[in-house]
């Protein structure tokens, strides 16, 4: 996705996985600052310290504590974390007045609560199979936490039900605590992978707008790209990549 962008950019430069261990990661990180990298997108387990070792800390960093993008510039490391703005970009319109509830107490979690009651969000409640997770989240951001879904005008789920697919819809419902729940006019799914979300078809047979995992990857990622570059990224030409990468394999595959 960042490599398509960058070509389209015309930039000259490589986007590249770089796996490290908890032990190195602050070590590496400096070395990558010194030896030329503008940037890094950082992955669960290193977010916190990412947001830690940071020079500048943006407000969603404060917040957050989590950080999924560095930038060195000057000698120096600022942290940010695209993943509140990405998903209010994916979802399209303005939060503001509507009763959200997000569905995990997780780093998404946390991070999209942040996001919806910053974009103005009525009311932002938080409903987790572990409450006490929930609680504490709540208790963190200011916000609401409920022992059970309540009705909501936006869902978002920030919980790993439906990762690596297999999950049939009443399954994923069950799991989520909506089974007497009725549909939200919006959706919001994080999770993206082989398989479309079971959560789609809940939403959209009652007429709701549903929104993929992938459309909120592809705009974390161009809030990064713009960052590093001080360009606007090519957001459809990272939405064709990633579409490709994630739910066309053997697409992929033929063309390499
Ligand atoms: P995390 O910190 O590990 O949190 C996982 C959450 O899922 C917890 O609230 C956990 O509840 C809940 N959960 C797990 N299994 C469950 C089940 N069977 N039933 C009900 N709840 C369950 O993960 P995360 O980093 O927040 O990420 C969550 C998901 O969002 C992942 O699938 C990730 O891939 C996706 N994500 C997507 C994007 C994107 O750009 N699209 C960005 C970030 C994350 P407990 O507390 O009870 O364990």
């Amino acid at each position: 996705m960042h490599n398509a962008a960058l070509a389209a950019l015309g930039l000259g430069w490589l986007y590249v996985p770089v796996p490290l261990k908890g032990e190195a990661f602050e070590r590496t990180v400096r070395a990558l600052a010194a030896s030329g990298f503008r940037g890094l997108n950082v992955t669960v387990p290193h977010k916190e310290a990412a947001a830690a070792l940071a020079d500048q800390r943006s407000a969603a960093v404060e917040a957050i504590g989590a950080a999924n993008t560095l930038t060195f510039a000057d000698g120096r490391i600022a942290a940010e974390n695209t993943d509140a703005g990405g998903f209010l970009d994916a979802l399209g319109e303005s939060p503001r007045g509507r009763r959200a509830l997000v569905l995990g107490a997780g780093g998404s979690a946390r991070a999209i609560a942040w996001a919806l009651r910053e974009g103005g969000a009525a009311e932002v409640s938080v409903w987790n199979r572990t409450p006490q997770r929930a609680a504490a989240l709540a208790q963190s951001l200011d916000v609401r936490h409920v022992d059970r879904p309540e009705p909501a005008d936006l869902i978002v789920n920030c919980t790993s039900v439906g990762l690596g697919g297999g999950i049939a819809t009443a399954e994923a419902i069950a799991a989520l605590g909506l089974a007497t729940t009725e549909p939200p006019s919006a959706l919001v799914d994080l999770v993206y992978g082989d398989a479309p979300s079971p959560l789609a078809a809940w939403v959209t047979d009652a007429g709701g707008r549903f929104v993929d995992g992938l459309e909120v990857l592809v705009h974390q990622g161009a809030r990064s790209l713009a960052g590093w570059s001080g360009q606007p990224a090519p957001v459809d030409v990272m939405r064709t990549a990633a579409i490709r990468l994630h739910y066309a394999p053997q697409q992929t595959a033929r063309d390499a």
